[in-house]
């Protein structure tokens, strides 16, 4: 079914006034309370059912319409803390607020619309994506059980999608930062042998980490990225040391591999100038995987929306995205992020990052469209 295209002004007027009530409000990752409130109101004004939020947890999620199949849209609600202008806030810089305004747009879309879904839609207001946090709380709250399909969206920068075009897929790589601590004895400058210096060892470490090798056709790169040690004192051998690694891989496998690579390396090193070397490995950010059901859903939506050639390929970037995790934990969920070009400059958490906010009006129809197509496709009609 086509779907009849948005022509009235209010309700674009709606639109941007929700945009820009969010982008006036940001809030940073697990300290989205008022965005939650803001949402929470929306979602019962407009008749949802089923509104949860989370106690003492920033988040909520709601349905319409009723019985199988259960077809999920999420949106992430958290801001950064840059600086901007002069001064450190939060700040909407990696477009989640249009997210939210997009997701929401769906739900005031099928309203005025009259359209009633022939199963279940449940929308999921995600806190702490920048954090990696978010997806993991929501799927130990139960957000995505009985789902099918889970939609997600994300505006993109004008050199990966342009205005106008979107892409039925982002494939986002995956990404992990490890800390770590050397730890040792400090000594006199003029006694290095009395104590270890850790600079040295984490000279060691970055050599090492040069030889870490994982198949070069997935593009993966493990790098130092902080090392702090020694103070004031020039004549002090500095015995401890803290450093940070970022680890990159376009698939899971290959960065499951570079983990335990990092973790060889540094016993290896530690071992070698009898040190310890304390590491702390958090979960690392899932690679995306393509889901050919879903995408092919949203690519239909964006050739019925924008027109048959606007419909770019799967998008590959290294950025990461704690979307992919919802996949990962649970590999039935067919799973896709629609990539909308918006004319985004200069780009992703740019403090003055800004788009073509009539872009968010496209969005939603491209997401609406995917939401009934999913719904369609459980129900055994193409
Ligand atoms: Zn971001
Ligand atoms: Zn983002």
């Amino acid at each position: 079914m086509k779907l009849p295209r948005i022509h009235s002004t209010t309700f674009s007027s709606e639109i941007m006034e929700i945009f820009n009530y969010l982008h006036t409000h940001p809030e940073v990752s697990m300290e989205e309370y008022h965005t939650t409130a803001f949402i929470k109101n929306k979602l019962n004004e407009w008749g949802c059912r089923n509104i949860k939020t989370f106690g003492d947890d920033p988040g909520v999620i709601a349905e319409i319409g009723k019985g199988a199949p259960i077809v999920g849209i999420r949106a992430d609600m958290d801001a950064l803390w840059q600086e901007v202008d002069g001064t450190f806030r939060a700040n909407h810089s990696c477009g989640h607020d249009a997210h939210m305004a997009m997701v929401l747009g769906t739900l005031l879309y099928f309203k005025k619309m009259n359209i009633e879904p022939k199963g279940t839609i449940r929308y999921l207001f995600q806190p702490a994506e920048e954090i990696g946090q978010g997806a993991k709380l929501m799927l130990k709250k139960g957000a995505v059980n009985g789902l099918d399909y889970l939609f997600g969206v994300h505006v993109r920068p004008l050199e990966e999608t342009k205005n106008g075009r979107a892409a039925p897929a982002i494939l986002h790589g995956a990404s992990c930062s490890i800390t770590g601590r050397i730890i040792g004895e400090d000594a006199h400058a003029s006694r290095p042998h009395l104590g270890t210096n850790a600079i040295e060892v984490a000279a060691s470490l970055v050599n090492e980490l040069a030889h870490i090798h994982a198949d070069p056709l997935v593009p993966h790169s493990v790098k130092m990225t902080k090392l702090q040690a020694g103070g004031s004192s020039a004549n002090i051998i500095p015995g401890q040391a803290a450093f940070a690694l970022d680890l990159r891989a376009q698939t899971n496998e290959v960065m499951e591999q570079l983990i335990e690579q990092v973790k060889r390396a540094v016993s290896t090193i530690a071992e070698f100038f009898k040190v310890k070397i304390k590491l702390i490995v958090p979960d690392y950010l899932a690679a995306a995987t393509l889901n050919m059901e879903a995408a092919s859903i949203m690519a239909a939506a964006i050739r019925d929306i924008l027109g048959e050639d606007k419909c770019d390929a799967p998008l590959v970037t290294t950025g990461g995205e704690d979307f992919h995790f919802y996949a990962k934990q649970r590999p039935e969920l067919k799973t896709t992020m629609l990539g909308l070009g918006c004319g985004l400059a200069p780009g992703l958490h740019h403090p003055q990052m800004a788009f073509d906010r009539s872009a968010m009006l496209t969005g939603i129809q491209i997401l609406s469209s995917a939401l009934l197509k999913a719904i369609d496709a459980e129900n055994g009609r193409p």
